[in-house]
C-alpha cells in the first residue's frame, strides 16, 4: 500500500485528535436533535438566531419560485442575477464601502483575495491565530508568509521591518477560537505607516459588533481597504463578501480564481441574505440580549473558577489544556444533554484544547443557567 491510511487514522485516534461528525435532524436552534437525541446546543455560529427564522425561509421560498434553485453558471457567464447585485449593493452600503463582491464561501473569499492581490516576492503578514483560510490563501499566493504573535503590535512591527515587495497585513476581526477582538485601530496605523494594505476577516464580528451590526471595523471607528465577512454566521444563510474600493472589486472579478472558476451561489440565497441584513439592522434587541447573556455567563463562570478568556463576544471558550481533557468535558456535558464541541489541535495550539461555547440571541438566561450547572458537575466529576 502506497499510503497507510489505516495507520494514520489509528494514530489520530490514539492522540485523542480523531474528529467525527454528528448528524442533526432538524434546523439550527438552541435545542436540536443530534444523532437522534435532543440536546441544548452552545456551538453554532448562528449568533443572532436567524438561521431558521421563518421570515428568511419564506423569502427563500418566494425567491426560489422566481429564480429556481441552481444559479447554473459562474458570475462571469450567466449566473450573476439581480438578486446577487442587489445584495452586493446593500452590503457595500451597510459597511460604508464603494463596492462589495459575493463569494460562495468565506474560505473561497480568502483564497481568492490573497491569491489575486499578492505575488511571489510580496509579503503577507498575519496574526498567529488567523483562520486557516487566510493561511491557505497566503500559501496559494506564493508571497512570503510571516506570522506575528497574537495581537502583539511589537511583533507585527518586527515582521514589517524586514518585509519585501508589496505588503499586506491580514487579521481576523474577532478570533474564531478565542473570541477576542483585534486591535484594529493600531493595525490600521501600522499599515498606513508602512505603506501596507490591511485586510480584516470579520466572519465573527459582522452582524454582531458595531453600529447596527456593521462589524468590528465599524466598532473600532476604523477603516480598512479590504474588508471580508461571511454570510453563514450571524446572517444565518451562506456565502461571503469582500468590500472595498471599486478598483479592488474589479481586480477580484478579473483575477480571483475562486470567484471566476466557480458556480455563483444560488440567487435565492442572495435574496435570503438581503432579507436577513435588513432584519439584523432593525432588531437591535438581538445584539443587546446576546451581550446580557455574555455578561451573565462570564460573571458566573468566573465564580466557578473556570478558565475563561478575555472575550466580550458570543465566543466564550473554557480553556482546559490537553485534548483528552477537553474531550472528556465535552462528553460529560453531552451526557447531561448539552452539546459544546471540544476544540483540539491543530485548530488551536497544543496544550490549549478547550470547550468553545457560543451564544445565540435565541438562548434564554435559563439555558445559560443549565450550562453553568452542567459545567459545575464536570468540575466535580472530572477533576481528580
Ligand atoms: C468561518 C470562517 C471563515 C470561512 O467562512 P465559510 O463561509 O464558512 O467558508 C473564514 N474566516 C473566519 C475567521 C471564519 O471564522
Amino acid at each position: 500500500m502506497p499510503m497507510d491510511w489505516h495507520g494514520r487514522l489509528a494514530e489520530r485516534r490514539a492522540a485523542g485528535l480523531y474528529r467525527r461528525r454528528r448528524t442533526v435532524s432538524d434546523g439550527q436552534s438552541v435545542s436540536q436533535i443530534v444523532d437522534g437525541r435532543r440536546l441544548l446546543t452552545f456551538c453554532s455560529n448562528d449568533y443572532l438566531g436567524l438561521a431558521a427564522d421563518p421570515r428568511l425561509s419564506e423569502t427563500l421560498r418566494q425567491a426560489a419560485k422566481r429564480y429556481g434553485v441552481g444559479s447554473g453558471a459562474a458570475h462571469l457567464i450567466n449566473g450573476h442575477s439581480v438578486a446577487h447585485h442587489a445584495l452586493e449593493e446593500a452590503l457595500a452600503d451597510f459597511v460604508g464601502a464603494e463596492r462589495a463582491l459575493l463569494f460562495s464561501t468565506g474560505y473561497m473569499a480568502n483564497l481568492g483575495v490573497l491569491s489575486a492581490l499578492l505575488k511571489a516576492g510580496d509579503t503577507v503578514i498575519q496574526d498567529k491565530l488567523n483562520h486557516a483560510s487566510l493561511i491557505d490563501g497566503a500559501r496559494l499566493s506564493q508571497a512570503r508568509l510571516k506570522r506575528y504573535r497574537h495581537n502583539d503590535m511589537a511583533s507585527l512591527q518586527r515582521a514589517l521591518r524586514n518585509a519585501t515587495g508589496d505588503m499586506l497585513i491580514a487579521s481576523d476581526g474577532v478570533f474564531s477560537m478565542d473570541g477576542d477582538v483585534a486591535p484594529i485601530r493600531q493595525l490600521q496605523d501600522l499599515a498606513e505607516q508602512n505603506d501596507a494594505l490591511l485586510m480584516i476577516d470579520d466572519a465573527h464580528g459582522f452582524g454582531v459588533l458595531g453600529e447596527q451590526g456593521r462589524g468590528s471595523v465599524n466598532a473600532a471607528a476604523a477603516q480598512t481597504p479590504i474588508y471580508m465577512a461571511t454570510l453563514g454566521k450571524a446572517i444565518g444563510v451562506a456565502g461571503a463578501f469582500v468590500a472595498g474600493s471599486s478598483d479592488l472589486i474589479e481586480i477580484l472579478i478579473q483575477d480571483a480564481r475562486s470567484y471566476v472558476y466557480t458556480t455563483a451561489m444560488p440567487a435565492a440565497l442572495a435574496e435570503a441574505s438581503c432579507a436577513s441584513l435588513s432584519i439584523l439592522k432593525q432588531e437591535q434587541w438581538r445584539r443587546d440580549h446576546l451581550q446580557d447573556l455574555i455578561q451573565y455567563f462570564r460573571q458566573e463562570a468566573a465564580r466557578l473558577a473556570l478558565t475563561i478568556m478575555p472575550s466580550s463576544t458570543p465566543i466564550q471558550p473554557v480553556l482546559l489544556g490537553e485534548a483528552e481533557t477537553a474531550l472528556a468535558w465535552s462528553q460529560a456535558l453531552e451526557q447531561q444533554g448539552i452539546l459544546v464541541t471540544a476544540i483540539r489541535p491543530p485548530t488551536v495550539p497544543k496544550g490549549q484544547a478547550r470547550l468553545r461555547i457560543t451564544f445565540s440571541a435565541n438562548h434564554q438566561t435559563h439555558h445559560v443557567e443549565r450550562l453553568l450547572a452542567a459545567l459545575a458537575n464536570c468540575q466535580k466529576i472530572l477533576s481528580l
